[in-house]
C-alpha cells in the first residue's frame, strides 16, 4: 500500500483523499488500521498535521479534526492538511484511554517500534508515515470524563531545540486557551509515565512545532468545544499560510509554569461551585466532601493562589482521589 508521503506527493493539486495506514489484525481477523484524510491545496506550501486523539475516550478532538478536514476548500489552499482522527483505534473501539490489548498509554510510546506491542506498532506506523511531511502538529486531547474544564493548551519545551517557546505560545493562542501550560520533560510529571514518548515531544525532537490542546471533558461531545477547536485550527492554518486571510492571535495568554492535582482526604461526595478558568485566592475553600447523609467530612482548601484548570464533576470520591487540577504559578504573556 502506498505510504502517506508518496500519496501526498502524487495527489493532484486541489483534492481531498482518504486512506488508512495498516497496523495489524485482531484475533478475529479484522484489520487494524489508522484512517487519515489528506487535503492537498491548489498551491504549494506547508503541511499542518492534526491528530484527533491519542487517548481512546477523548472525543471532542476526533470530531473537531474531521469537521476541520471536511470543511476545507482545497482550491483555496497553499499547502496541505493531514488529519488522523485517531492514533489509537483499539482504544477508541473500546471507549478507553489506553489500548486494551497491551494496556499501554499510546502517548507514551512514540516514536514507536515496528516489532513491539500493538501500541508501539501503531505509534510507529503513524509517526513514520506522517512526521516527514508535517511542518506543525496539533495533538488534540480532553481531560478525563470525571472533570469539567475550559479548553486549554499544553506545550513542551526542548532545551536547545529549534522550536521556540514564543512560537508555541503564538500557535496555541489561536485556540483562545484558558491557560497555556509549559510542561517540562525530564522532571517529575503530574502523572507517572514516559512524557518523552508523547507524539508532540517526538515532533519537537525532529524540529517540528507541536503542542496539545485539551478540549474539555472526555467520553462526551461538547459542541462548543468542537467548534472552538475548528476555529483555532482554521486560524492556525491561516497563520501558517495554508489558508487565505490573516488570523490575529488571541493576544493575552496566561502562561502557566507549575500545575498540580488537588486530592481529597475524605471519602464521599465532592461538590464545588467553581469552574475551569476561575482564579481563586489562597485559603479559599473550592469544595467540600460530604458523606451520604449530607454531613461535611472535609473542606478542600487551596494553599496558594490558583487558576482552576479542571474541577471534578463526578462527585463519587475515595480518599486520595483527584478533585481539581490547578495552575499554581503563572504570568501574563502578550503574544506578538
Ligand atoms: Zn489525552
Amino acid at each position: 500500500m502506498e505510504n502517506v508521503q508518496d500519496r501526498l506527493a502524487r495527489a493532484a493539486a486541489g483534492t481531498r483523499q482518504h486512506g488508512k495506514i495498516p497496523v495489524g489484525f485482531y484475533a478475529s481477523g479484522a484489520e487494524i488500521a489508522l484512517p487519515y484524510i489528506l487535503v492537498k491545496g491548489a498551491q504549494r506550501g506547508p503541511c499542518l498535521w492534526v491528530n484527533g486523539q491519542v487517548h481512546g475516550d477523548e472525543l471532542n478532538g476526533v470530531m473537531a479534526a474531521i469537521d476541520f478536514a471536511n470543511g476545507l476548500r482545497p482550491e483555496t489552499m497553499s499547502g496541505s492538511v493531514v488529519v488522523t482522527p485517531t492514533a489509537n483505534p483499539m482504544a477508541l473501539d473500546s471507549r478507553r484511554k489506553r489500548t486494551p490489548q497491551d494496556d499501554q498509554d499510546i502517548d507514551q510510546t512514540f516514536p514507536g517500534n515496528a516489532y513491539g506491542f500493538l501500541s508501539d506498532r501503531a505509534s510507529h506506523a503513524l509517526f513514520e508515515q506522517i512526521h516527514p511531511v508535517a511542518n506543525c502538529l496539533v495533538s488534540l486531547h480532553t481531560m478525563n470524563p470525571l472533570f469539567q474544564a475550559k479548553p486549554y493548551a499544553v506545550y513542551k519545551v526542548r532545551q536547545g531545540g529549534k522550536v521556540t517557546e514564543d512560537h508555541l505560545l503564538k500557535c496555541t493562542s489561536f485556540f483562545q486557551p484558558s491557560v497555556s501550560c509549559r510542561m517540562d520533560v525530564g522532571g517529575a510529571g503530574e502523572l507517572p509515565g514516559n512524557i518523552a514518548g508523547a507524539i508532540d515531544y517526538q515532533c519537537l525532537l525532529k524540529g517540528i512545532p507541536a503542542f496539545m490542546i485539551e478540549l474539555g471533558k472526555g467520553s462526551y461531545i461538547e459542541p462548543e468545544n468542537v467548534a472552538l477547536a475548528v476555529n483555532g485550527l482554521t486560524r492556525l492554518a491561516a497563520f501558517l499560510g495554508i489558508l487565505p486571510g490573516d488570523a490575529p492571535p488571541f493576544s493575552e495568554v496566561r502562561r502557566v509554569t507549575r500545575r498540580s492535582w488537588v486530592n481529597c482526604g475524605a471519602g464521599g461526595l465532592f461538590r464545588s461551585e467553581y469552574r475551569g478558568g476561575d482564579t481563586v485566592k489562597a485559603g479559599t475553600a473550592i469544595g467540600i466532601v460530604m458523606d451520604l447523609t449530607g454531613r461535611e467530612q472535609e473542606t478542600v482548601v487551596l494553599d496558594t493562589d490558583c487558576i482552576i484548570i479542571g474541577v471534578r464533576r463526578d462527585p463519587v470520591v475515595h480518599t486520595g482521589d483527584r478533585v481539581a487540577f490547578v495552575a499554581k504559578e503563572w504570568s501574563g504573556y502578550t503574544v506578538a
